[in-house]
């Protein structure tokens, strides 16, 4: 039967990926490979320890395969995804534990694997934290994948899409997004999933359409069933009628003409209409995304967060190692300025199997976090403040302290430096004397001592993710309160105009470096407060850019002044959402 002939269902979900596509849905149901269970007789245990060995390295060989054709077809960024995966096969715990399990049990080795890494993967997916809990996928992935090669059985993967289709599927891991028939995948639909997930990623990259978040999608949907997928409002239209096709049809050609206007004005400098210059900076985690902040015409880097090089190793990365990072990026931008953030690791960032550097604990946000841990474990922190000063000999570097809370804690980061500064002096290393400190403020009680820290450092960066979080209280990975996170709320606009002054009366400059920095709906209000500077994802420089270039400075003053005034969060987006309809068509 045409599923046409069914009424049409609107089902919400998260927008993931940007675009919109209409197709035929091909349900992905991923199926847990069955493993038979069986003793093994004594004299066949040697080769049933070799057989592991044998499906390991197949394994090996197999993701590596993927990883290079990933970077072929997409590039480093998104093939550093199997890194992940290849290193859970290097994993002593893993592996020994099954080998332990198997000279104690002499059940088959498929057993025992199957038994160890599940209760890795149950153990992750239970933490309380995405990203960790993003490493359960990849550890289910790589085991599912260990668990067909010690069967003989063959790869399950997307790769033979018959036709072009809309692809749902509960999950999607890496590999198969990765083995995904790029040719034939219309979009990306997830049951699970959030906007950080590696397949929404890879989506991004393949600029197809992707939707998560949807819950029970799979189990409403029929293969073959027709849909639209709605990636700018994260909306799933099972059954669209004639009216609805025709009105995505034409959406879908705004968009276009919309997105191909943003590029127009890559290069164009973000003046105002009434010629004030706004800088427009990127944030960056990894030395590799300096190309993408570069091709976007970013005034510098405003936010390099260092974490992510510890984050993505499985140690602590020694002191060289660090160094070449810092250097890399600080190279390339230059003359252009680097923030280097010190460490902010911690909080939904710990190390991962360093329980003893970050011990579990009750609140972690407002915990052990970022300058807390690095003045107190000053071994790491030392290491990496050299790695930054021997960096800024090669360009344009500035150093961020993150999560200052107050004058003394500021001062405690400075004399580190200064220690540190001492030491490559007596060795005569080379470094940037005149490299400036700035902080952070993302904690309300630096907000409330703006004046006072402005006296101590030579610029601050507003935090507006943390900052908001710890002014309203709403813990800011919390679904079930995501609502209330509200970046317009008076207490935040009058907590940023409070620090600006305090700035500007100490004249020092002040940029905004959280999300709200990179969503055009506070553009005019960030810089109607007197921020100097917006540091976003690069990705979203095009649209900053071009809101900026057309508005007017007195428009955004006036539109700062007028929000000051307001009492409701919602009253001030509706009117900031406004102003931006007045002036940017993106029809
Ligand atoms: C912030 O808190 O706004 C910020 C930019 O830092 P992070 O998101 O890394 O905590
Ligand atoms: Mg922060």
């Amino acid at each position: 039967m045409d599923s046409r002939a069914n009424p049409e269902v609107t089902v919400t979900g998260i927008a993931a990926s940007h675009g919109i596509a209409y197709g035929q849905i091909f349900v992905y149901l991923q199926s847990d490979v069955e493993v038979p269970a069986y003793q093994v007789e004594p004299e066949k245990r040697i080769d049933e320890v070799a057989r592991f060995d044998r499906a390991l390295v197949v394994t090996r060989q197999q993701i590596s395969k993927i990883k290079n054709e990933v970077e072929k077809n997409l590039g480093p960024e998104e093939a550093a995804i199997f890194d992940a995966h290849l290193m859970v096969l290097e994993d002593e715990a893993l592996i020994g534990e099954t080998i332990r399990e198997f000279e104690s049990t002499g059940r088959n080795i498929e057993t025992c694997f199957h038994k160890i890494s599940s209760r890795y993967v149950q153990a992750f997916a239970e933490i309380d934290d995405e990203y960790l809990r993003e490493r359960a996928g990849d550890l289910r992935d790589v085991a599912q994948r260990v668990l067909q090669n010690l069967l003989g059985q063959a790869e399950n993967s997307l790769s033979r899409l018959a036709e072009k289709r809309i692809v749902v599927a509960t999950d999607i891991t890496p590999s198969d997004s990765a083995t995904l028939d790029r040719s034939a995948a219309l979009a990306l639909v997830m049951d699970a999933g959030s906007k950080t997930s590696h397949a929404v990623i890879v989506a991004r990259s393949m600029k197809i359409p992707s939707v998560v978040g949807l819950r029970n999608l799979t189990t409403r949907v029929n293969d073959g069933d027709w849909a639209i997928v709605d990636g700018y409002d994260g909306l799933v239209i099972l059954n669209p009628t004639e009216s609805t096709l025709f009105r995505y049809g034409k959406i879908q050609e705004r968009k276009k003409s919309f997105e191909a206007r943003l590029m127009e004005v890559n290069r164009q400098p973000a003046v105002t209409l009434d010629g004030l210059t706004v800088t427009l900076q990127a944030n960056i985690e990894r030395a590799d995304e300096v190309a993408k902040a570069k091709s976007f015409f970013a005034d510098g880097i405003g936010l390099y967060r260092t974490e992510f090089l510890f984050l993505n190793s499985s140690r602590v990365p020694p002191e060289q190692e660090q160094f070449l990072a810092y250097k890399a990026v600080i190279e390339e931008m230059a003359p252009k300025a680097v923030v280097v953030r010190t460490l902010d690791l911690g909080g939904d960032k710990p190390l991962a199997g360093k329980a003893d550097l970050f011990p579990k604990e009750n609140n972690p946000f407002m915990g052990f976090r970022a300058i807390r841990f690095c003045l107190e474990h000053q071994d790491i922190f030392k290491d990496q403040l050299r790695a930054i000063l021997r960096a800024s000999a090669f360009g344009k570097a500035r150093l961020m302290f993150p999560m200052i809370s107050g004058t003394e804690e500021l001062a405690r980061a400075v004399a580190v430096v200064d220690e540190c500064k001492a030491e490559l002096r007596g060795l005569g290393v080379a470094f940037d004397e005149s490299m400036e400190i700035g902080t952070m403020i993302e904690i309300p009680s630096a907000a409330v001592t703006a004046d006072l820290l402005a006296k101590q450092c030579a610029f601050f960066s507003i935090g507006t993710n943390d900052l908001i979080q710890y002014l309203l209280a709403i813990d800011r990975v919390n679904d079930r309160i995501a609502h209330l996170y509200e970046p317009t709320h008076p207490a935040v606009l009058r907590t940023l105009k409070q620090i600006v002054d305090e700035a500007h009366r100490q004249k020092i400059p002040v940029s905004v470096c959280g999300e709200m920095a990179g969503d055009p709906v506070y553009t005019p209000l960030l810089l109607g407060l007197g921020v100097d500077s917006l540091s976003m994802s690069p990705a979203w420089l095009p649209s900053v850019r071009y809101f900026v270039r057309a508005m007017t400075m007195a428009d955004a003053r006036k539109l700062a002044a007028e929000a000051l005034t307001m009492s409701s969060p919602k009253e001030i987006y509706a009117r900031c959402d406004e102003f931006y309809r007045a002036r940017v068509k993106t029809d």
